[in-house]
């Protein structure tokens, strides 16, 4: 049978091995050294973020920008529902309650408006359950050991698939009410909005640098931030919180989330070639609107307005079943049978089994965009031979006649 194609597999720039083998040569074989220096400061460049802590997951950054915000036990951080469990784990972590917002359909991202709903209704709770809390005894607050006087702390706002959420309004209600944004760009390295690399518009940015994204580490993240001091602490946290001492001396709970400098060498090659990549994802994605222009029934994530640029890391399209034909789960199904691999889009958050119970602010959006939609295979490395292969599955599920 022939070669699978995978829906976004590591596709290195050629570049890598060079840092790798310095690691070697030097012998900074640690979760620490030269390249993790050398990558930080490229990533700034690449992102126009000030301040860059390579780390060992995008998961670990969104749990150190957690911690940095002060989410404890009792607190609520609001997630996005339609997402990754990545997004919206960490929260949990720190025992606090993820309220899950739901999406608006330009960019399948946070709705602003659902977002202020949500602020509104959470405060209007927590402000007469923090005065129920004032009316018993300290000791009962030490025994739940959250003592009442949760806050909501923190906003985490996704870029899915590569889309810029709509950061212009979702930064001014979250200003209005004084709440930190933690923007979660493990699939939108690279892309824009306003002119701007997203992962910089707020407190702090999250990168992923795993097998599947648009660039690869072979497993690592990035936490950035504007603020010099933020950065330090998430560094000095992701080493097991040492104090200066010659022992070891801890006042803190710390982790271990530093990027090895192995790693970061891999990272530094594939950095070289972000651009291409950007590009390349961009062409596939015009690739596949050109093919499918004239399907009924068929609508992909598109960039809103200009103020949007979008990596396509993957690119996606909701199928109507009552006009195109055919339907989402048909169309994965061919492609399987063909060895080509695509997926449904992520499953809400608020419909998981294991966030069962956390508030949530529906619209419909992110509920019909998982039952009708699909992820594309997307990867710069699928040559010509495979996109022939996409093709024929595509123009025979949606009858697409050749001109
Ligand atoms: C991949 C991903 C993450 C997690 O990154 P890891 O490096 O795999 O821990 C977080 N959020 C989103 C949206 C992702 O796609």
């Amino acid at each position: 049978m022939a070669k699978k194609i995978y829906l976004c597999s590591p596709h290195m720039g050629g570049g890598e091995m060079k840092y790798v083998k310095e690691a070697f040569d030097s012998n900074w074989v640690a979760p620490l050294g030269p390249n993790v220096d050398a990558f930080e400061r490229e990533l700034s460049l690449a992102t126009g973020a000030k301040h860059v802590a390579a780390l060992s997951s995008g998961t670990a950054a969104i749990h150190l920008a957690l911690v940095l915000l002060g989410v404890k036990p009792g607190d609520y951080v609001i997630g996005t529902s339609f997402t990754f469990s990545a997004t919206v784990n960490p929260i949990a972590y720190l025992g606090a309650t993820p309220v899950l917002v739901d999406s608006e359909p330009g960019t399948w991202n946070m709705d602003p408006e659902l977002l202020e709903q949500a602020i509104k209704e959470v405060s209007r709770k927590l402000k007469v359950e923090n005065e129920k809390w004032k009316d018993k005894s300290e000791k009962l607050k030490d025994k739940s050991g959250k003592g009442g006087g949760g806050r909501i702390k923190a906003i985490v706002v996704v870029h899915l698939y590569g889309m810029p959420a709509r950061m212009k309004e979702i930064m001014a209600v979250a200003d209005r009410y004084g709440i930190p944004v933690v923007e979660d760009a493990a699939e939108a390295l690279g892309s824009e909005y306003m002119g701007r690399r997203v992962g910089c518009n707020s407190r702090f940015g999250i990168l992923s640098f795993n097998g599947n994204k648009i660039i690869t580490s072979s497993g690592g993240g990035a936490l950035l931030s504007d603020d010099a001091s933020l950065i330090e602490r998430a560094r000095f946290l992701a080493t097991q919180a040492r104090d200066p001492a010659p022992h070891y001396q801890h006042s803190v709970i710390g982790y271990n989330y530093r990027m090895s400098n192995v790693v970061a060498g891999v990272g530094r090659g594939q950095l070289e070639v972000l651009d291409l990549r950007i590009k390349q994802h961009r062409e596939f994605n015009a690739w596949y609107r050109e093919l499918l222009k004239d399907v009924p029934g068929v609508t992909f994530q598109s960039e809103p307005s200009p103020d949007f640029c979008s990596n396509f890391w993957l690119t996606c399209i909701v199928i109507d079943p009552a006009v195109a034909g055919t339907d989402r789960e048909k169309l994965r199904l061919a492609f399987e049978a063909a060895g080509i691999e695509s997926r449904p889009l992520w499953k809400p958050m608020h419909l998981q089994p294991v966030f069962v119970g956390c508030p949530a602010y529906v619209n419909g959006t992110s509920e019909k965009l998982f039952e009708n939609g699909l992820c594309l295979p997307s990867g710069s490395n699928i040559d010509a031979d495979g996109r022939a292969r996409i093709a024929e599955v595509l123009k025979r599920e949606f009858r697409i006649v050749n001109a």
